[in-house]
């Protein structure tokens, strides 16, 4: 027979052994996906990483322009990858899946998905497309909106291009002072002066974040790298820009 304190001190053991091998966040965690565009060629998965506590809400956009590669690789990865310990991750790796399958900015290629926000349900493919992204971020109520792209150039070299820019759509003393933060962040690991961030306030009216901001309300960030710099070490800025993101707003305990 086991004693009673011998059976208590087994459970404890056993207990402490448990919360080694499976931490608290890997067992909040749920994904599932659903699409926007179902059933047509623009059809693209929306991924939804849920954990016990429902806010904040935060969505992430990648692939809005196909050949900006660094956002997408990121996204697809930490939609595999990453453990939130709290609130609603919804990413869509490809928000325009053909332009990503061929490598092109735009397809078709003269309607730019980042122009025709909010959309038209009755619209062209890609005025759908936007469409649809517009209708999830009202529909789950998102509290933060990121758009990942990449420039051809530095915006310090040429300002008609936005690499490597943190962009904001007002002056809303809010969303300075985050991106000024995040700006601040991300240059802490960056050398070369050249390669640094900046906060650009340029509003874009019918992009995804002038979209989000002025007629939902909702903080809205757009993420520029510039792909003159490595595609690796791109990505790795685009994860930590995230992270970074999902730390500032507590969905994330640790820094990582
Ligand atoms: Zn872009």
């Amino acid at each position: 027979m086991i004693s009673i304190r011998k059976y208590f001190r087994i459970i404890f053991i056993a207990s402490i052994l448990l919360l080694f091998c499976f931490p608290q966040t890997a067992l909040l965690q749920t994904t599932s996906v659903e699409y926007i565009c179902a059933g047509t060629d623009y059809e693209t998965p929306v991924y939804i990483i849920k954990t016990d506590y429902i806010e904040p809400l935060i969505m992430i956009v990648a692939g809005t322009h196909g050949n900006e590669k660094a956002g997408i690789k990121a996204t697809e990865y930490l939609k595999d990858n990453l453990n939130i310990e709290r609130g609603t991750l919804i990413i869509i790796p490809k928000a325009n899946i053909l332009a990503c399958e061929e490598n092109v900015r735009c397809l078709p290629p003269e309607i730019n998905l980042n122009r025709v926000y909010p959309g038209n349900p009755q619209g062209n493919s890609v005025e759908k497309i936007a469409y649809e992204i517009f209708s999830l971020m009202k529909r789950y109520n998102i509290g933060l909106l990121v758009d990942l792209h990449e420039s051809i150039e530095f915006y310090r070299k040429n300002p008609k291009n936005y690499g490597q820019t943190v962009v904001i759509d007002s002056n809303d003393d809010y969303l300075f002072e985050l991106s000024s933060l995040l700006v601040e962040e991300m240059n802490k690991g960056i050398i070369k002066d050249g390669n640094k961030y900046m906060v650009l306030l340029d509003p874009i009216k019918g992009s995804t974040a002038y979209s989000a901001h002025h007629q939902l309300g909702i903080p809205a960030l757009t993420f520029e790298t510039c792909r003159k710099l490595p595609l690796s070490f791109r990505i790795d800025e685009h994860l930590k820009f995230i992270k970074l993101v999902l730390f500032k707003w507590n969905m994330l305990t640790v820094e990582r």
